[in-house]
Formats: structure tokens, sequence, C-alpha cells
């Protein structure tokens, strides 16, 4: 017999942006399915019409899309379904699964009031659920609004599952109260409307964030009533801030926002890797994996229970979040094929006004080579057109601190630099190991310190302080740029 296919969902309520929270649980879905061979299927729960926007909506696609999650099937829309969902309260009422409730707010205020007084735990008492045929007749006809109640069983037991992260769950059919699966005003309740989606979609794991576990044990009860067959459950444990504090769209803003990393010069696999390793341990605890790496080493099993620690920056400007992910995006950045990176590049310069299309065309290799010098030191793509920007603009800053100590503790170098741009202009080739012979020699003549030269001439060219090797950077700049740059240096002075 052939197993059953894997289906699983990554059902986003489209209230807000993607956060790193959703983006982590669709990433486990999305690894779960790729690694059964199995589907995902994106389904949009929009029911809530007030908080759900299209912007929202295209936010969340955007942002699956950036970070390469595929999905198989959808984007479904809940709310194309909420008669479906009815239709299924009918059905629990016509099966007496299920009753009309017409109990008023007021009643049930009231009841709420006196159990909070005597200090019990509130739990609607069934009083509708023991009308008879006749009364509920009556009252209907009476034209009294109703809800719909699912009848949760009344006897010893509970209801059990097997969670694959956190393990059996178990909660009393006497902790359960007859809940309402449709509103008086015929809007079905979020449970029953995701347990039936999921039923249709013909889910087989619910791989989902910890705050579903609240709302299982009652949509197990709404599929054995319904007849569905049940899925199963992986829970994920949350993401706290460093204070131990939830993270979320309103305490951190932007900060957790799939897109914010996108505009601060992440790499999308990047953000993928760290994500991943946010409450999933692999047994031999590497670090860096590929995207088929990571397909075949991911497991639910590795999903820790222990709630995550995402180390927000909220007012550290050296960094803009957790350092560990900007490290992680380094290692991309620094490792990753060129022609990969070359496009993420191009962007990034595009969106600084700093590209030209020669950089694809004629200038292509020295655009690569470029590349390739001055990320061994970056960590953000967004360090290409900033620190980077030297390389590919003739406008470019001077570093205040650089010029104090690399060019004005040295008066002398007003005068030295402009005589060795005249060397560097009469050399027959202009390569790193030409210069470095003219250097040499002029250190030689000057019986100075290698240092008071290299970093005088680096910060000329670059505004820099530090920076890949000197006579790399050299070539890379080029003659005319280097002598330039070298003869106008008296400006800083
Ligand atoms: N729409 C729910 C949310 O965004 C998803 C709940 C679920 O995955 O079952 O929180």
């Amino acid at each position: 017999m052939s197993k059953e296919e894997v289906r699983v969902r990554f059902a986003p309520s489209p209230t807000g942006y993607l956060h790193i929270g959703g983006a982590r649980t669709a990433i486990y879905n999305w690894l779960y399915a790729r690694k059964t061979g199995g589907k995902l299927i994106l389904r949009i729960e929009d029911t809530d019409a007030e908080r759900s926007t299209e912007e929202s909506i295209q936010g969340i696609l955007d942002g699956l899309r950036w970070l390469g999650i595929d999905w198989d099937e959808g984007p479904y829309f809940q709310s194309h379904y909420v008669e479906e969902h009815r239709a299924a309260a009918e059905r629990l009422l016509a099966a007496g699964r299920a009753y009309k409730c017409f109990c008023t707010r007021e009643e049930l205020e009231e009841k709420r009031e006196r159990a909070r007084e005597l200090k019990l735990d509130y739990h609607y008492d069934g009083t509708c659920r023991r009308l008879s045929p006749a009364e509920v007749a009556a009252k209907e006809a009476a034209g009294l609004p109703y809800t719909i109640r699912l009848k949760v069983p009344r006897e010893e037991g509970g209801v059990a599952f097997d969670d694959l992260v956190y393990g059996r769950i178990e909660k009393k059919y006497a902790d359960i109260e007859d809940f309402v699966i449709v509103r008086s005003n015929g809007q079905p309740l979020y449970v029953l409307s995701n347990a039936v989606d999921d039923a249709r979609d013909r889910i087989t794991h619910v791989i989902r964030g910890q705050d579903g576990i609240a709302n299982t044990p009652k949509q197990i009860l709404i599929y054995r009533a319904l007849g569905l067959p049940v899925p199963q459950f992986a829970h994920m444990s949350l993401t706290l801030d460093p204070k131990r504090a939830k993270i979320s769209k309103r305490s951190h803003g932007e900060l957790v926002a799939v897109h914010f990393y996108r505009e601060h010069g992440f790499l999308p696999w990047a953000l993928v890797n760290f994500l991943v390793l946010l409450g999933w341990s692999n047994p031999e605890s590497r670090e860096f994996f590929s995207r088929e790496e990571l397909i075949a080493a991911f497991d639910l099993k590795g999903i820790n229970r222990a709630n995550s620690v995402f180390n927000v920056q909220k007012n550290d400007p050296k960094f803009i979040t957790d350092p560990k992910a900007i490290s992680m995006n380094a290692h991309y950045l620094r490792t990753m094929p060129l022609v990969e990176l070359e496009p993420y590049v191009r962007a990034e310069l595009e969106r600084a006004g700093l590209w030209r299309e020669e950089f694809a065309g004629e200038r292509r290799e020295w655009f690569l080579r470029t590349v390739d010098l001055i990320r061994s030191r970056y960590h953000l793509l967004t360090d290409f057109a900033t620190q980077g920007r030297p390389y590919f603009a003739d406008d470019f800053p001077m570093e205040e601190k650089a010029l104090n100590k690399n060019l004005r503790k040295h008066p002398q170098l007003a005068e030295w630099l402009p005589q060795l741009a005249d060397r560097f202009a009469a050399l027959e080739e202009f390569t790193a190991a030409a210069t470095e012979e003219v250097v040499r020699a002029m250190l030689a003549e000057l019986e100075i310190k290698a240092g008071i030269l290299i970093n005088g001439i680096r910060t000329a060219v670059t505004g820099q302080l530090k920076g890949p090797g000197l006579f790399d950077i050299l070539e890379i700049l080029g003659r005319e740029r280097v002598v330039a740059r070298l003869r106008r240096v008296g400006d800083y002075f």
C-alpha cells in the first residue's frame, strides 16, 4: 500500500505584514512538504473582513516568493468557503451533534459574573442543550437570534492527541464548554472554518504556532462530530525577544517584518537558514545548509520545545538585528558563487543610483572582480552601496576618523602622495604588482614605516580606514581614479 501523501499548509491571516514568526512557520511547512515529496498548500485566512487587507495579502505573497518558499496549491481564500463552513454547522445540527443556543449576551454575562464572584471557572452551563424540540421551534418562530454550539461529550474522559513536538496533550471534556461554532449573525467561528478547510484541503499535518494548541482539542471534537479524519499536529515554540516577551508586530514593529530584512540587505537564503535554526536543532549542530541539504536534514522531531530567543536590536545602531542573523548573512554573501550574488548587488546599486549598464556589459569582468574583492569584509548587501561607493562612483565620503588617523597625522603625505601619483602615471602597466614595486621603492627612499604610506594611500583613494589589500584595491580602481584621487589629497589637510 502506498503511503498517504503528506499535505501541509501555511494559513496566514492577512492582517499585517509577514513577520519572522510567520515566515518560520511557513518554512517548516515547506521543508516538510519538500522532504516528504508532499504538497504545500497556501491558504489565506481572510474571514475577518475588518482586519484583512489586500495590501497584507500581497505582502505575504511577496515575502514568501522572496524567501524562495514555493507552494503547490493555492492561494485559497477562506472567505470563499463561508457557505461551506455554515453547511458543516447545519450538518452537525441535523445529526444532533450541535444545538441552537438562544441565550442572550446579557444572560451569559450575568452567569459569567456570578461565576467570577464565586471564583469558579466559567463554562456555558448548557441551558439550551436541554431545550425540547418544541421549545426550540417556538423560539425560532418568535424570531429569536441564536448561536450554534457544539455538543461536547458529557461523559468521563477527554480529548487527547500526540503532538509531534510537545508529545501527548490531553484535555478533559469537563474542561471544554459547549463552544460556539456559528455566531448569531450567521458568521462561522474560526475554529470551525479552520477545521473544515483543513479537511477539505486534505491536510495530513497541521504545523503551526504554539498558540494553536488551545484550539486543537476543540477542532478534534469538530472533526469527530463531522466524521472527518483528524490530522496530525505539530506545534512550534514561540520566538521571544531578549526580555522574554513574545515577538510581535505590535511591540517590535518593522524589526520583525520580513520586508525589513529584504530592505536592509539580507539574502533570502541567509534569512531562511537563520530562521530555521531559530527553534530547530539538527543532530550534528550544523550551521550552514544549502537548500538541498536542509531539505534532507529537516525533521519535525528536531523542532525545539523550548522557546527561542531572537535578539531584536532596537536601539543599537551597530546592529540592525540579531548579530547571529547578520553573521549568517555575511557568511553567504562572502562565499556564495559570484554569479549568484551578482543580481543582488546590481539591485542594491540600482537602488542607490550607482548602477551603470557597462557593469553588465564590457566591464562585467571588472565588476565581478570588484565585488569579489570587497565582499570579504561586508555583512549586508547594503554595504556594497555604502562602503562600496568609492569603487563604483567618483564622489564618496571621506571618513573623518580615517582622515585624522591616516592623513592629517602625517602632513608630509600632502606632498608624498601627489609625487606617488606621478610615478603611477608613468607606469607601463598598472597592476597590483607594479604599484607595489613603486610603493616599496618610495618607502625605501623616504625611510619611513610602511604603514604611514600604505594607510595614507588607502584613505586617499577610498576615504576609508580599513579595506582589502591595498595593491588589489589600486589595481581594481584603475590608474585614472587612483592618480586623480592621490593628486587632490592636499584638500584634506
Ligand atoms: N490563520 C492563523 C494565524 O495566522 C493560522 C492558524 C493555523 O495555522 O491553524 O494565526
